[in-house]
């Protein structure tokens, strides 16, 4: 275990703070020598902290998740079941499927981060969230140091949620998760831009592969690589209103974008509103908004997660003022 270690390196942000004590595991067995000193002191646990901003030192021990391995639990005619060390880059394993036929996660690919964070808040991009794949993940708890396994029922997944976020935070160590993929599989091409990727591709009847590559495609073209620009996506959920607030909305703004959830509630993107205020390109000091998505804040470098976390309660209230609709931060603040 290293005493003040510099969690730079350790999340997409880069923000230079440090944290008290930092240490790795890559099994359940070096987790657990750790448990006590998590018992008694703040602690973290972290993947590639790209779902994170640091606003201060951590005064306490973060432990980096490092356990890897993926293997086939079980198969029938249709479909298998992975499970798969949670310390495993998560495109990495989407890779594995894409390469295996394995079907149902292609519209994840090239989300940064560890597949330990996955459920954590249910991650989704181009209409698939992890809970369509979902079957269980093994967990153990740090008050007692007994594994449990939770599986689809269990978890609460709700849009960028579940109850690891809410209920049981800080309570487990996800250690493993388990997905079940198809065998026979269908693609989801239901999320506009990716037609139009695939036309673009000259794709008519797509693969999982295709579909992949037309994902990474558009994220590369709009989203800035952490390594390049640090970030951590999307800042802000996208906010769900009702629909009496929509219409009131929507008379004022007729170009206002939505996406129907039922038929007393719609989700409207963020980035458009925050877009509207004028911010999308804007820099504050050292950090900005991303000139290519207004929902992604950036540090230009140098920031500290105090001046991001300022520009994002100044992008809070403007957005407020303005639509009187509260944006929710997605991004994880210590
Ligand atoms: P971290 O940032 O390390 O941790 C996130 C949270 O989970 C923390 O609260 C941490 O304590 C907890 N945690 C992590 N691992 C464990 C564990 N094993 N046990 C217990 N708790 C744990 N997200 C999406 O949903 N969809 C996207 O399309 C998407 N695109 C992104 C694009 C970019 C460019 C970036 C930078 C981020 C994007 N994200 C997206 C956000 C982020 O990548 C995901 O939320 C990812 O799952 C976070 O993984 P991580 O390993 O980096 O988690
Ligand atoms: P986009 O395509 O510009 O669309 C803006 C928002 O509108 C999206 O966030 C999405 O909500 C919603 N939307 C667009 N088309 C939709 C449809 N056909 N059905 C339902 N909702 C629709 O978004 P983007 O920023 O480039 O991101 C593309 C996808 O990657 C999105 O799914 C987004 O969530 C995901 N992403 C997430 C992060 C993150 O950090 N969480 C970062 C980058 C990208 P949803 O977000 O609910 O899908």
């Amino acid at each position: 275990m290293e005493a003040y270690q510099s969690l730079k390196n350790y999340n997409t942000f880069g923000i230079d703070v440090k944290a008290t004590r930092f240490a790795t595991f890559s099994d359940v067995v070096s987790l657990s020598d750790l448990l006590p000193d998590m018992r008694s002191m703040p602690h973290l646990v972290i993947g590639g902290g790209s779902n994170l901003l640091f606003t201060q030192d951590f005064d306490g021990l973060v432990v980096k998740n490092e356990i890897m391995g993926i293997s086939e639990a079980s198969r029938d005619s249709s479909s298998v079941i992975l499970e798969v060390g949670a310390g495993e880059p998560w495109h990495a394993f989407v890779m594995h499927c894409v390469a295996h036929g394995f079907g149902g996660i292609e519209n994840l690919s090239l989300i940064p981060g560890c597949v330990g964070a996955s459920p954590m808040q249910n991650i989704g991009a181009y209409g698939v969230e992890i809970k369509d794949t979902f079957d269980y993940l093994d967990a153990l708890e740090i008050a007692t140091g007994t594994m449990h396994r939770f599986y689809n029922k269990d978890c609460a997944f709700g849009y960028r949620e579940s109850v690891f976020k809410r209920g049981y935070k800080n309570q487990f160590v996800l250690c493993k998760v388990a997905f079940r993929l198809s065998l026979k599989p269908e693609v989801n091409t239901s999320y506009g831009v990716i037609n139009q990727e695939l036309e673009r591709m000259g794709v008519s009847n797509p693969t999982i592969k295709e579909v992949s590559q037309a994902v990474i495609r558009i994220r590369q073209s709009k989203l800035p690589d952490p390594k390049v620009l640090g970030n951590a996506g999307s800042f802000f959920k996208n906010p769900v209103i009702s629909m009496s607030h929509y219409q009131a909305l929507q008379s004022e703004f007729p170009d206002l974008p939505a996406y129907p959830i039922d038929e007393s509630s719609v989700k409207l993107p963020a980035g458009w509103l925050i877009e509207q205020c004028g911010w999308k390109g804007k820099t504050i000091g050292a950090c900005g908004v991303h000139s290519l998505q207004a929902l992604v804040l950036v540090n230009h470098g140098g920031a500290t997660g105090k001046e991001i976390y300022t520009l994002s309660e100044a992008i809070i209230e403007n957005v407020f003022e303005r639509f009187q609709v509260p944006l929710e931060r997605e991004v994880n603040i210590y």
